[in-house]
Order: C-alpha cells, then sequence, then structure tokens
C-alpha cells in the first residue's frame, strides 16, 4: 500500500485507507474498486457502507522512511496520498485521516503530500471535524488537485479547491471523457460578477470581457490529462482533440502540463469526413461509424464523429498506446509555491 510507484507524476503512493464510494463518472470504472473486488483488501466491498479499512503500522512507516532518505539526499519527493481511496469521503475513518495529518506534518519539511480529489467541497469542512483549518495544507506545502473528468465536473470542483490555500493547485483530466474549457469564469475569485450588488450591468459586463479569456486559468499551477485504462468493455476512449484542447490552453496560459497517457484506447487515423466527403456532422449520419459507446466493445476500427471528425481508435493496450500527444511527450511539473 506503500510503494515505489508506477504513476509518473509522482515518486511514491501511501494508501492511509482503501475503500470508498464512487460519485461520478470518471468513477465507473475505478481502478481501486476493481483491484479490490480481486485482492479483496477491505473484504472485497465498495462504496456507502463498505468498510475503509486502515493499512498496518509497517504502511504507515513507510513515509518516516522516505522523508528520512530525502533529508539525507537532500532532496524533496512527492507523495501521492490514498490512490485507493478518497481522502475527503464522507465515510473516511476519522482516527485515522487525524493520525494521516500528523504524519504529513511530521515529514513535510522532505515530502510534497499530494492530494487528488473528487470531493473538493468537503475539504473545510473535513478539516474542522479534525480540529484544524484548511491553512493546514499551505503550511505543509500540500499539493491539491480535483479530478474533472468533463466540464460539469470542473465548474462544479474548481472552485472549491481554489479556496483552500495550497503550495499547489492542480487538476487531474483523467480520466479525460469529454472536452474541458479552464479558462471558463466560474472559478475566477470574484464570481458571479456582479461587483456591487446592483446586477449584472455595464461595469460588470466590461470586467466580463476582460476576463472571457485565460484568466481562469492563471489561477491553476499544473494539469495533468490522461484516457482510460483496464481490463474488461466498458474502458471509454479519449478524443484527441480534448487532449489537445487542454494542451493548448495550458500553453498558451503558462501552466504546466502533464500527458499521462491515451489508456486503452489510441486514436489511429482522423478523417475530416464531414468536409471531405459532406457528411453531416453526427456520427449515426456517418457510413464509417460503429457503436463503440458506450460498452467499447469493439475492437480495430472503430469509429465516432466529433465536430465533424471521424476518428479511429484501436484498443492496443496503455502499453503500447503510450504518451505522446502529436509526436510529443508533456512531463511538465509545477514549481511549488514557497
Ligand atoms: S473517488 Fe476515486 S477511489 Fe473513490 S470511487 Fe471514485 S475513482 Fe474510486
Amino acid at each position: 500500500m506503500g510503494v515505489k510507484t508506477g504513476i509518473e507524476w509522482t515518486d511514491h503512493t501511501f494508501n492511509a485507507w482503501i475503500g470508498c464510494t464512487k460519485v461520478s463518472e470518471g468513477c465507473r470504472n475505478c481502478y481501486a474498486a476493481r483491484d479490490n473486488e480481486h485482492w479483496k483488501w477491505n473484504g472485497g466491498a465498495w462504496g456507502p457502507g463498505a468498510l475503509r479499512k486502515v493499512t498496518g503500522r509497517a504502511n504507515w512507516r513507510e513515509p518516516l522512511k522516505w522523508a528520512k532518505a530525502a533529508r539525507a539526499a537532500g532532496v524533496r519527493e512527492k507523495v501521492f496520498c490514498n490512490s485507493l481511496s478518497d481522502t475527503f469521503d464522507v465515510e473516511a475513518p476519522r482516527l485515522a485521516r487525524k493520525d494521516l495529518w500528523l504524519l504529513v506534518g511530521d515529514t513535510f519539511d522532505a515530502l510534497d503530500w499530494q492530494f487528488v480529489t473528487k470531493r473538493p467541497e468537503r475539504i473545510s469542512e473535513v478539516m474542522d471535524e479534525d480540529g484544524l483549518n484548511s491553512g493546514f495544507f499551505e503550511l505543509c506545502k500540500c499539493w491539491l488537485l480535483t479530478t474533472t473528468e468533463d466540464q460539469a465536473a470542473a465548474n462544479l470542483r474548481i472552485p472549491h479547491i481554489l479556496d483552500i490555500p495550497a503550495a499547489v493547485h492542480g487538476v487531474s483530466a483523467e480520466p479525460l471523457l469529454g472536452p474541458l474549457d479552464l479558462s471558463c469564469i466560474p472559478w475566477l475569485p470574484d464570481f458571479p460578477l456582479d461587483t456591487d450588488g446592483a446586477g449584472f450591468d455595464g461595469f460588470d459586463a466590461l470586467r466580463f470581457d476582460d476576463r472571457n479569456s485565460l484568466a481562469g486559468l492563471d489561477r491553476l499551477d499544473w494539469v495533468i490529462c490522461g484516457g482510460e485504462s483496464g481490463p474488461g468493455p466498458g474502458v471509454r476512449p479519449m478524443h484527441p482533440d480534448w487532449a489537445q484542447l487542454l494542451r493548448d490552453q495550458c500553453a498558451a496560459a503558462n501552466v504546466p502540463f502533464f500527458f499521462k497517457q491515451w489508456g486503452d484506447w489510441h486514436p489511429g487515423w482522423i478523417e475530416r469526413c464531414y468536409e471531405l466527403k459532406g457528411y453531416t456532422p453526427s456520427w449515426s449520419n456517418c457510413p464509417a461509424a460503429a457503436p463503440w459507446w458506450p460498452d467499447g466493445t469493439r475492437g480495430v476500427g472503430d469509429h465516432r464523429v466529433n465536430g465533424g471528425l471521424a476518428v479511429s481508435w484501436q484498443r492496443i493496450g496503455k502499453k503500447a498506446a503510450g504518451c505522446r500527444l502529436d509526436g510529443v511527450e508533456h512531463k511538465a511539473f509545477p514549481a511549488a509555491r514557497q
């Protein structure tokens, strides 16, 4: 549960407990739930009422060792906390969570603790419950990320994550399930834009124009993007447009962009069927289209029209699909605020 990890954007993973409840589409193929069903870490159940199993003492000692080694080497190491649960889950074991804050407090001089949550709206409440406050994350130089698998999740979650002071604010767009516009205004600090309580008027409109650009993204320090992977028929492909859109927004706003993986499906060729062949941009009208959605059971040569483009994916597996976007690897990290 505490291991040198295969996740490229961190150095270690540490699981304080195992178990969670699915909260949105991004959870549909949760690898933790799937692996737990197989390995039965908490007995095998997942969801409301299922045991959140606190991991063993030996596991809890691991971060202390990593911190010691990092101090000796004069480097900082990153720790992704709770890859098999969500730290801010309403059913998280409270005593273990309090112990986790103590562990973070003991090691933050050497370790960058990374928390990724789909429940950022609960962070303040959780810290209050635990007798702390949300200033803890800034004090302990933590990285706070929220998962944004689609625009609805981004709109809902990003304002909450930005409300909590932290060394790094980021989003993990994985599995990316739709196009994401991170320049949207709802997470600007003074949203809604009724600045004087007199309703949205010309003055507010001027401000809106100023900010209806990449300003929203300026408040994020890091964007991770990745497609879905795993066994079984339900794994969903990531459209290349969605990844390119995120990459380009990050480049324009000077935000570090980390393209983790395509996932199981790799886009093969893209045909401008609408423009070149005059098809109506609806995948039901594309003669090349095959019904891969939502069960994803079809293999080579599946199609879907998206905005006039037909894209063909091959399910070749995560390793073979790799992590090159238009031939380039993107592995940027943020500079933590001191
Ligand atoms: S929040 Fe994370 S750990 Fe919990 S069910 Fe969703 S994907 Fe799995």
